[in-house]
């Protein structure tokens, strides 16, 4: 069973889920790997698992990827001053992350 879920509650389950990446904003867009689409934060398919977990799956109809699957997308970073600002951001936020993981 689908939930309606708002813009903020989708970034926290995506900031959840995908500890290897940084999820922004709503518009945020990602590349799918399996059906070579780009897609955006707020379409992708959130539901709860049997574990009262979320899956998120692609929303391209048909497509089986999940969050490993989606990849930075070069365009997001076209298209501001503001966002390439973050893209700075990101290796230190990969580390960090990792050094979360390893230490958990
Ligand atoms: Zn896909």
């Amino acid at each position: 069973m689908k939930e309606y879920l708002s813009a903020e509650n989708r970034l926290d389950i995506l900031r959840t889920a995908d500890t290897s990446r940084k999820w922004n904003s709503p518009d945020e867009q990602r590349f799918c790997i399996l059906c070579k689409k780009v897609i955006i934060a707020r379409q992708i398919d959130i539901t709860l698992d049997e574990n009262g977990g979320y899956e998120l799956h692609c929303p391209t109809v048909d497509c089986p990827a999940t969050i490993r699957d989606w990849f930075y997308c070069a365009s997001s970073y076209s298209t501001g001053k503001e966002l390439s600002d973050q893209q700075k951001l990101i290796p230190k936020t990969w580390r960090g992350s990792t050094a979360t993981k390893s230490a958990a």
